[in-house]
């Protein structure tokens, strides 16, 4: 051991403690032990034949969970909103338009995106809560006539699951537009499926479903959207995130563009190893079964969802506030008396729901069973 410093100018900041807290939040979620395993490992180069392999891993393991061929399957560096802006920042040019969701907080982001990116937005609308109706999704391609289409599978802020996306898929298509979509909230939880679904371009984030800590999100693109992105007329405003440069790194010749986040391409590649070891389908039944059961006592305890079971988002649950209860009071004294993380709302339904998620290795009987004795409690 080197001698302590005597440098009295240092900062005395003590060891790292952080609580043992349980994750029932929109995000993140509990991360499984052999993935914060996976983490403790020793870093190799990011171009050392060894991780090459742990890269091809990371692919086929990603193809997997979205269950896609598209070869152009890859971890962006960064959190989800780095693979959404990946997605969006590549795929719209300028001059293009793109039409999105006005239902929840995600939709508003992917509108940001597309206008910084040079493109021309604009929206279907359907209320906070509600997923959109493929009749009006369908008014909107034949009134805007957009190069891209993007909608939220699992909107987070609204806990709303987008039903008949093939429907929505089609309808693009036959309007000539790409389809992007946010999968950040159903990735590895809820079933996704983007080549049965027919799905251009999909992107996600690993804190949620996967249950891995953020740092490397899932991204996915068809060929015929890669082939738009390969032949736009001016470079992606981002250096970072433009995917004909990133081909460079994650296609065939892996050669440098930046240095790949190791640990969080470890994390991830375990993480979709426990997925494939679970089997995808079993995984979504096990959130169907979870978050029903945990749906089933919110409601048992008088609590009503927010939205209708058609659209019931297992991974996250709108619970309705009850009249004269402080939403941000319920979420201060579970995390005070249980360690129990949960949301409140936000945007339109600010101090309305609570957001309770199911999530991965977080989506677990002790933890729902926990979850609903500590929130009955406290709304006691
Ligand atoms: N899209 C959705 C639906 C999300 O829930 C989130 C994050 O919660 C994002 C995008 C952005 O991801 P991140 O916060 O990891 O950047």
């Amino acid at each position: 051991m080197p001698p302590a410093s005597d440098d009295s100018s240092a900062p005395d900041v003590g060891e790292l403690t952080p609580p043992t807290r349980t994750l029932m939040g929109p995000g993140p979620s509990d991360v499984h032990p052999r993935v914060l395993r996976a983490m403790s490992t020793p870093l190799v180069g990011h171009l050392d034949p060894s991780f090459i392999e742990i890269m091809n891993d990371v692919q086929e393991l990603l193809r997997y969970a979205f269950q896609t061929d598209n070869q152009w399957t890859i971890p962006v560096s960064g959190t989800g909103s780095a693979s959404m802006e990946a997605a969006i920042g590549n795929v719209v040019e300028p001059g293009d338009t793109m039409l999105v969701p006005t239902n929840g907080y995600f939709g508003g982001r992917m509108a940001s995106m597309a206008r910084r990116a040079g493109g021309e937005v604009v929206e279907v609308d359907a209320p906070w809560g509600e997923p959109l109706d493929p009749a009006t999704v369908s008014d909107a391609l034949a009134e805007h006539d957009p190069d891209v289409f993007g909608f939220v599978h699992a909107e987070t802020s609204t806990g709303v699951r987008q039903p008949n996306v093939p429907e929505l898929t089609a309808a693009a298509h036959d309007h000539d537009a790409l389809v992007i979509t946010d999968t950040v909230t159903s990735l590895g939880g809820v079933e996704l499926r983007v080549d049965e679904w027919d799905i251009d371009v999909a992107y996600s984030g690993p804190q949620k479903c996967l249950s891995c800590p953020p740092g490397a999100s899932p991204l996915t693109l068809s060929d015929e959207a890669m082939e738009k992105v390969l032949s736009r007329e001016e470079p992606s405003r981002s250096w970072y995130l433009d995917l004909s440069l990133l081909e460079g790194y994650w296609g065939d010749e892996r050669a440098y563009h930046h240095t790949a986040p190791i640990t969080n391409v470890y994390s991830i590649r375990e993480a979709l190893r426990l997925v494939a070891e679970e089997g995808i389908e079993n995984r979504w039944a096990r959130h169907r079964r979870l978050a029903g059961a945990l749906k089933a006592g919110a409601e048992g305890m008088g609590l009503e969802m927010n939205p209708d079971d058609e659209y019931w988002l297992p991974s996250l649950n709108a619970v309705r506030v009850p009249e004269g209860i402080d939403d941000g009071e319920v979420c201060d004294e579970l995390l005070e008396r249980y360690d129990l993380e949960i949301a409140g709302g936000l945007g339109d339904l600010a101090g309305e729901i609570f957001r309770i998620g199911c999530m991965g290795y977080s989506a677990s009987p002790e933890n729902v069973t926990l979850l609903i004795a500590a929130l009955a409690d406290v709304l006691d």
